[in-house]
């Protein structure tokens, strides 16, 4: 009966856990998330022991009410099972145990638990568990927990439920808070199942839950409608529970995806003839309607139930191992630093949705509040390539929900004086501005915060995530359809935000990704990425008018943009101030030279420096040329073709020295850039600190959720750094580079017409085309030499550099 380890991946998929300990408790509960990009799980213990953070966020619900701003809420925690035997309770922090494994499984995306207890009579009792929340159907999830008295007969009492005492933990010092109210509660399926349905304050979002427990005893089955219960095992029988679960959300009918609609309008009881046009199931769906919610909750709950837990496991692995046979990224001689990759790339693979346009990615994922559920720029600039070289239709959603936030775009730039579209540097459910006034800073001080007002290089961010996607998958539609707007308004905004001195632009007030520096002019990272904004927004304009005009016109039409204002804009442009960026050290920003140059002295186990310690407040910081991640190495990796090998070279030492690396997202750019310089040994200490960034917390605060940009930023090390994988004018180059630490690597990058598959070793690299519809051949550059290749079959090369 307990053959749950059957479910289990080869050792090199898992991670495990074993102290049961309370220190790094909360670290690991965000490490082992479970989710599908639609709902986030924390990895908590099913008996919520002392101090456990229970996480459970859908997608895209947020609420304001008693925060500073609207933030993820933390919505009722379905992870609650509690069990007593002969009265004491079986719990990790508080019965003494002689073996403890929690596993995190993360090819089969499921926890896995076994724990033998020891009570205070010294009797045993085996706990086993293994949960997961279906990738396949994501409004789904099932639980299944055994237990065994190893010494003698026991009294076993069970209390669970779906708890509603959840709450935010909230910024500063706001304490904690509650989102949701209760709005319905009822007795379903012959009144074995539970259902109920919350409301948030803010928004009148429905969460709604259904569940049921199965009880197995091997010999029989009993039927307990109870949230609590007893009975009498033998010693060596095995009572077995299983629960199965059902959620849903009002906003699921927001999404505008063809077959997510499907699925809706047929648990609603609705028959989908012909093509079922997203308007036509838009039209006939409200889950606005409590009975509809009900009726969606309760009915996939059935379906599910009916299906069992053995089908419906199934079908999440089968849907998992197609995810994975997309995205894995192989590393060979190296089984940690393998691990930790795959561990990046599982937690991707839970954050994105391919289901729904309207949900984009927080920046710790849906693992945690940390940064209240906010979506950055990690998003468009780290997390996005990933997607769109290994599951396109994800990275596009990821691009519609800004898309579908163009209004509120349009607002915020009025609202602050410009024109076009300003996306807000931390977004929400709405798209509106969500960034705090006060935070606590690198050195722990609290302070107010000017980012939401001055941080506006997320608008070109954007526009970068746009062009990244078009280019490299050739979605014209997209393009047409949704891109250009994006692009147009983006490039109005920049138009409207410079300050005209002199016969030059100048762009003043502003904080570029280096944060230790909050009010500069001229950041050349920010001047650059405006100037590139409005010029490939007028190259596109005039690139697609040839073919497309009407289309053209009536886009302009609707964004109210005229071809003399495209003109003005490239004057603008073209007169934006950039200092010289060719052969020299490039100045981060007007004055950033005469700042105080501090030497970083002491550094921690991972190589990354502590900023000196007279430094102890934002105000002396900005003194110095010390900076939290560096602007101009980020500039480089993003528009690599645009300089030097040179200039890279003297940028990246100079900056190397100050750079304090006090975001996430630094260590994965300066690997980037390393691998590009050839600088292979610090490449591999980048790889070091940013592969393991949560997997080991080197920054001590994987506990608020796991760091969103730098999984996406690992990933790029290898593809856009090691392998030199890079799209210049719609070809595709590749400068593929291996280090001593590793045999080789294998990676898989979808392009549009299929797949290129680059398997690169010390013995033998090669790559191949796997077309994906009509296309047989494909030219890829190798070292910006010309190559042919015949889809299906292999091409060796020979590598030239960095070994
Ligand atoms: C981040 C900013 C952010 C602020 C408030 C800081 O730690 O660096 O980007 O806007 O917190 O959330
Ligand atoms: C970084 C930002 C980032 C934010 C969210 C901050 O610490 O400086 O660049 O967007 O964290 O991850």
């Amino acid at each position: 009966m307990k053959s749950i380890e059957k479910y289990l991946s080869a050792p090199e998929w898992l991670i495990k856990e074993t102290s049961g300990s309370e220190a790094d408790r909360n670290s690991i509960e965000a490490r082992f998330t479970l989710g599908n990009g639609y709902i986030g799980s924390r990895g908590i213990l099913e008996e919520n022991p002392r101090k456990c953070e229970p996480g459970t966020f859908f997608a895209g619900v947020y609420d304001s009410k008693g925060a500073h701003t609207s933030e993820i809420v933390n919505a009722p925690n379905p992870v609650d099972f509690k069990i007593r035997v002969g009265g004491e309770k079986l719990d990790i922090s508080t019965m003494d145990h002689l073996s403890h494994e929690f596993i995190l499984d993360m090819r089969s995306a499921l926890l896995y638990r076994k724990t033998i207890y020891k009570n205070v009579e010294g009797q045993r009792f085996e706990y086993l568990s293994i949960r997961f929340f279906s990738m396949d159907n994501k409004h789904a999830a099932a639980m299944r927990i055994y237990l065994t008295p190893l010494d003698g007969p026991c009294d076993v009492f069970v209390e669970h439920q779906i708890n509603l005492d959840t709450f935010n933990k909230g910024i500063l010092t706001e304490g904690t808070k509650r989102h949701i109210k209760i709005m319905e509660f009822s007795k379903e399926m012959n009144s074995r199942a539970r259902y109920f349905r919350t409301e948030t304050y803010e928004y009148e979002t429905s969460i709604s839950y259904a569940s049921i427990l199965d009880i197995d005893l091997g010999s029989k089955k009993i039927k307990e409608n109870h949230r609590t219960f007893g009975m009498k095992l033998k010693k060596g029988q095995t009572v077995c529970f299983t629960k199965y679960f059902s959620f849903y959300t009002s906003r699921d009918e927001d999404a505008a995806n063809l077959s997510k609609r499907i699925k809706l309008f047929k648990l609603l009881g609705g028959k989908v003839d012909g093509t079922g046009s997203p308007d036509y199931l838009k039209k006939t769906l409200s889950l606005q309607s409590p009975a509809n919610m009900k009726l969606v909750t309760v009915r996939n709950l059935k379906n599910i139930y009916r299906k069992g837990f053995d089908g419906l496991i199934k079908n999440h692995i089968d849907k998992m191992s197609e995810k994975w046979n997309d995205s894995d990224l192989v590393i060979c001689g190296n089984k940690e630093d393998q691990k930790a990759m795959r561990f990046n790339i599982y937690h991707l693979l839970i954050a994105g949705n391919d289901e729904d346009d309207q949900l984009s990615i927080p920046a710790k994922t849906l693992s945690g509040e940390g940064y209240s559920g906010h979506i950055f720029w990690d998003t468009e600039i780290y997390i996005l390539p990933f997607f769109i070289y290994t599951q396109p239709e994800t990275a596009r959603n990821l691009l519609m929900y800004r898309y579908y936030r163009l209004e509120e775009a349009r607002k915020l730039a009025k609202k602050r004086g410009f024109k076009g579209a300003m996306f807000p540097w931390e977004s929400e459910a709405q798209g509106k501005e969500a960034t705090p006034e006060w935070f606590k800073d690198v050195v722990g001080n609290v302070i107010r915060i000017y980012t939401g007002e001055r941080e506006n290089h997320i608008v070109s961010d954007v526009a970068y995530g746009v062009c990244h996607y078009y280019n490299a998958t050739g979605d014209e539609k997209f393009m047409r359809k949704y891109g250009m707007e994006i692009m147009l308004c983006t490039a109005r905004f920049w138009a409207s935000r410079v300050k005209k001195r002199g016969k030059k632009y100048s762009i003043e007030h502003v904080i570029g990704p280096d944060e230790l520096h909050e009010d500069v002019k001229n950041s050349v990272f920010t001047n650059y990425c405006a100037r590139w904004n409005i010029k490939e927004a007028v190259n596109y304009y005039y690139y697609f008018k040839r073919m497309h005009g009407m289309e053209m016109k009536k886009l302009l039409a609707k964004t109210g943009v005229t071809e003399t204002n495209l003109k003005k804009w490239i004057n603008i442009a073209d007169n934006i101030k950039l200092p010289p960026l060719k052969g020299k050290v490039i100045e981060q920003f007007d004055g950033y030279f005469r700042k105080k140059y501090t030497p970083l002295r002491k550094f921690n186990e991972h190589g990354l420096p502590h900023i000196p310690e007279h430094l102890d407040d934002v105000v002396k910081i900005a003194k110095t040329q010390l900076i939290k991640q560096s602007d101009i190495v980020m500039l480089m990796v993003l528009f690599s073709t645009d300089f030097d090998f040179e200039t890279k070279k003297k940028n990246f030492y100079y900056y190397l020295k100050r750079n304090t690396h006090k975001s996430s997202l630094s260590p994965s750019m300066e690997g980037i850039m390393a691998a590009e310089l050839g600088e292979l040994k610090r490449f591999y200490k980048y790889y070091k600190a940013a592969a393991f960034m949560d997997l080991y917390d080197v920054n001590k605060n994987a506990l608020d959720g796991v760091h969103g940009a730098s999984l996406g930023g690992v990933w790029q090390m290898i593809t856009t750094g090691l392998l030199g994988y890079r799209i210049k004018e719609g070809e595709i180059h590749a400068r593929p580079a291996l280090i001593q630490q590793w045999s080789g690597y294998r990676v898989k990058m979808k392009t549009g017409e299929g797949s290129l598959e680059f398997n690169i070793s010390r013995k033998k690299s090669c790559v191949k085309f796997i077309s994906g519809g009509a296309a047989k051949k494909k030219i890829i550059y190798l070292y910006g030499r010309e190559v042919m290749l015949v889809s299906g079959r292999e091409k060796k090369f020979r590598p030239e550099k960095y070994w």
